[in-house]
């Protein structure tokens, strides 16, 4: 039998080879294992022993331990921060090293057509005019005609704060701030902008939208210049050939007032299912501003008139890319949006 001695200078033998902590754990078992370890083995038959050798044999086996068990721990600790340098060596993190590529991103589709319908008519004079989404009573409607019980207002259903304070139902409002800020014509000024209506969310509407309407007031402007003007506008955005009509309709802020439609971009007139066989989609409206709101804004209608239209953003985006639902804007679905 291996005497304490030659066990330990055995197993530290074995510890200087180890590359493993796991191979470290099987010397740690075989020689200090406290049933068939074989140091325990060593002192399994000590009680035959006299006195003076069970002591000696003793000792000499605690000594054996104590050296086996500081060996293990020095070459773990080796094993360890070999470990740790070889990853700093392999894992470390370059800082000069390029990152890797970001996608770019774009405009929003709605942004670049209210975008383009700005150059357009910035191009021709008109100035941006902004103004705050929450309103007054008075702004978004008295000033426009729309009374208290006008049954119109039917069709402007609104989020109240409270009875006097509201979103704005449509960029109108902007046009009586336009009107009172600048005083003495001649006024042109677009106002694009968000508005918002309490319809529940489906193809052709949502509760939020975009709009941008149109105000000029000058001296005798007729609805000439503002069809005129629209036709300009809407061949810039979708090209020559397209056609632009006006149709009779009624609003309380314009005398006479229209309905404003373009001629379909799929069929060019000639009726597709696209456009339910007509030949012709409907943009917006568009009229001759009501003396009362030329006078609510400040403006003497005896020396004045104008015209304005209001169009929906998304309605004109829709048009201008064959989009068939309005709720796909808003979706933040990339699949659609990096189309555009
Ligand atoms: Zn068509």
């Amino acid at each position: 039998m291996s005497s304490p001695s030659a066990l330990s200078s055995e197993a530290l033998a074995a510890i200087a080879k180890a590359r493993t902590k796991a191979e470290l754990e099987a010397i740690e078992l075989e020689y200090l294992g406290r049933k068939s370890g074989r140091i325990s083995s060593l002192l399994s038959g000590i009680g035959k022993l006299d006195p003076a050798e069970r002591a000696k044999l003793g000792q000499a086996a605690n000594e054996a331990k104590r050296a086996i068990e500081a060996g293990l721990a020095a070459r773990q600790a080796e094993i360890e921060s070999a470990r740790l340098a070889d990853i700093a060596e392999t894992e470390a993190i370059d800082i000069t090293f390029p990152g890797p590529p970001l996608g770019r991103g774009h405009i929003h589709v709605l942004t670049q057509v209210r975008r383009q319908i700005e150059t357009v008519l910035e191009s021709l004079g008109y100035q941006v005019e902004l103004g705050p989404e929450v309103e007054t009573e008075w702004y978004n409607f008295e000033a426009l005609n729309l009374t208290a019980g006008h049954p119109a207002r039917e069709n402007w259903d609104s989020f109240y704060f409270t009875p006097e304070l509201l979103l704005r139902a449509h960029n109108s409002p902007v046009q009586i701030r336009a009107m009172q800020r600048i005083k003495e014509p001649p006024i042109y000024i677009i106002t694009p902008g968000r508005c918002y209506r309490r319809d529940a969310p489906e193809a052709t509407r949502l509760p939020y939208f975009s709009q941008v309407e149109g105000l000029a007031v000058d001296h005798a402007l007729t609805v000439g210049d503002m069809k005129g003007t629209l036709l300009y506008m809407i061949q810039s955005l979708y090209g020559k050939a397209r056609k632009v009509r006006v149709r009779p309709s009624y609003f309380p802020f314009t005398e006479p007032s229209f309905e404003f439609d373009v001629t379909c971009g799929i069929c060019n007139g000639m009726g597709c299912k696209s456009c339910r066989h007509k030949g012709w989609l409907e943009v917006g409206g568009c009229g001759m501003v009501h003396p009362q709101v030329l006078r609510n804004g400040g403006i003497d209608p005896t020396r004045w008139n104008g015209y304005a239209w209001g169009f929906g953003i998304e309605r004109m985006a829709m048009l201008k890319h064959d989009v068939d639902d309005i709720r796909l804007f808003y979706e933040s679905d990339l699949r659609f949006l990096e189309q555009f």
